[in-house]
């Protein structure tokens, strides 16, 4: 059914008309005239519910569909353990003002029609906020309680056009992308803007992690401390609720923060694809508690910053994110993929110690910021996945890149698969096999976008 129709018919349902003078569940034996926009708008609030549910529901049978048809095939049997979503057993939700509810709206102030608890009437109410940022349209505001409290939240909405798909855009040698290389130590997030055709621009360090880890690991431990001095903890109770809140309060801005800074950052350098890695599994530590979930926390804020730079990026001029496969990326040398020395300033060149500041390439002396050469790699990864679609899966996790690097009879078969290809040309099967493929995969990229710049300059000289 449309939305339409299905409007209509639980209009039907709720509200007495001349035709059907006596419906199901009549509104009005909740309040007397409630407002023909307000019903519809209350309607549209419990379809748009219903159809979430509905379509997250479609799309949990696709996967579990996907799931067991994968492992029959293989013979190797292993449930399906994602839950299915369930529809909601309350349901509370803030209807939307439509047109008629509100007017006088400006910049500091609104008028709505609330229901008192006796009667439908005006309600001016004082408005706290930024100015609308240009370009912006408001939609239709919203009561929605917290506590005791009632907050007005407006949307608002930006048309722009829908940026190309990244496959796409990497096809010009012109294209930037920010790359990212999201830290739990010292620096939060290390950004790095290169083109596709391999010339890198900048790169930023943002934040201070070892900072915020010091601050959540404090607060953590004693959290830790007047647990151990209250002895047992009650049931169904949250312990020192004030220490959680603001351990979550910090988490949440350092989030907004550094995401913000990101996409400030890709910006300011008109970069149109934002790239991180995927997360992986979370290795738990060992140790005290505080250690412990300090570590686990951290793991967490790398996901939210994904999320939060995501929709952020997107918002900032429609900047598209895409996420790569972390395998070593923190290990190869960004100009000649050989496995890199990490070492800290002041100690040995030798061997390979995580976490530790510098990187120095045996093979071409290449001399870095480990972080920068591991945001690098994020970058050309992105690049070479439009090079060769084969070498790596877009969802590839770092359980199946180990599979991969354990066995490299995968990687080969592959290889044969794509010399069965006719539109390959030989010189990447060439630069594919030696594993140094930039320099030919650079030339190839650059080849490609001859014709564009020879067509400029013809228009500029005719
Ligand atoms: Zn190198």
């Amino acid at each position: 059914m449309c939305q339409g129709e299905s409007l209509t018919a639980l209009e039907k349902l709720t509200h007495a008309t001349e035709s059907s003078p006596h419906p199901i569940m009549p509104l009005t034996d909740l309040a007397p005239d409630i407002p023909a926009m307000f019903r519809r708008a209350a309607i549209n609030a419990a379809l748009g519910s219903a159809r979430a549910f509905f379509s997250s529901l479609k799309t949990w049978r696709a996967r579990k569909q996907k799931h067991e048809a994968k492992h029959t095939k293989k013979r190797k049997k292993r449930p399906f353990r994602e839950r299915p979503p369930v529809p909601p057993r309350s349901w509370n939700k803030s209807v939307p003002f439509y047109a008629s509810l509100w007017h006088e709206r400006h910049t500091h102030g609104i008028v709505l029609k609330v229901w008192t608890g006796s009667c439908w009437s005006w309600l001016k109410v004082h408005i706290l906020g930024r100015e609308l940022p240009d370009g912006y349209a408001m939609g239709s505001p919203q009561l929605v309680r917290k506590g005791d409290r009632w907050w007005l939240h407006t949307p608002i909405e930006k048309t722009f056009e829908t940026p190309a798909k990244s496959g796409e855009q990497l096809t010009t040698a012109q294209t930037r992308l920010c790359a990212v290389d999201l830290n739990l130590d010292k620096h939060l997030a290390v950004c790095s803007v290169q083109t596709v055709d391999g010339t890198i621009l900048a790169t930023s360090f943002i934040g201070n992690g070892t900072a915020v880890s010091g601050c959540r690991k404090q607060l953590l431990g004693r959290i830790a401390r007047n647990r151990s001095q209250t002895g047992l903890i009650a049931e169904n109770e949250q312990d020192n609720a004030d220490l959680w809140a603001k351990i979550r309060h910090v988490d949440e801005q350092i989030a907004h923060l550094v995401s913000a800074r990101i996409v400030q950052f890709a910006s300011e350098h008109k970069t149109s694809i934002l790239v991180f890695e995927h997360l992986g599994n979370l290795q738990p530590e060992k140790g005290t508690y505080s250690r412990r979930s300090n570590s686990k926390r951290a793991y967490w804020m790398k996901g939210r910053m994904f999320r939060y730079a995501t929709y952020k990026a997107w918002h900032a001029g429609g900047i598209i994110t895409c996420r790569v496969n972390p395998r070593n990326t923190s290990r190869e040398c960004h100009r000649c993929h050989a496995a890199v020395i990490r070492y800290n300033q002041g100690h040995p060149v030798e061997g390979y110690t995580s976490g530790a500041a510098l990187c120095l390439c045996p093979q071409c002396q290449m001399r870095d910021h480990a972080d920068r050469n591991a945001s690098i790699r994020v970058g050309q990864r992105l690049i070479e996945r439009t090079q060769e679609p084969l070498k790596e899966k877009p969802h590839a996790r770092s359980q199946r890149a180990k599979r991969e690097s354990k066995d490299s009879g995968v990687g080969i078969s592959q290889d044969a698969k794509r010399q069965m290809g006719p539109s390959i040309p030989a010189a990447r099967r060439g630069d594919h096999a030696n594993g140094h493929g930039t320099a030919q995969g650079r030339r190839r990229r650059m080849g490609a976008s001859f014709p564009d710049i020879a067509s400029q300059l013809r228009v500029h000289f005719e």
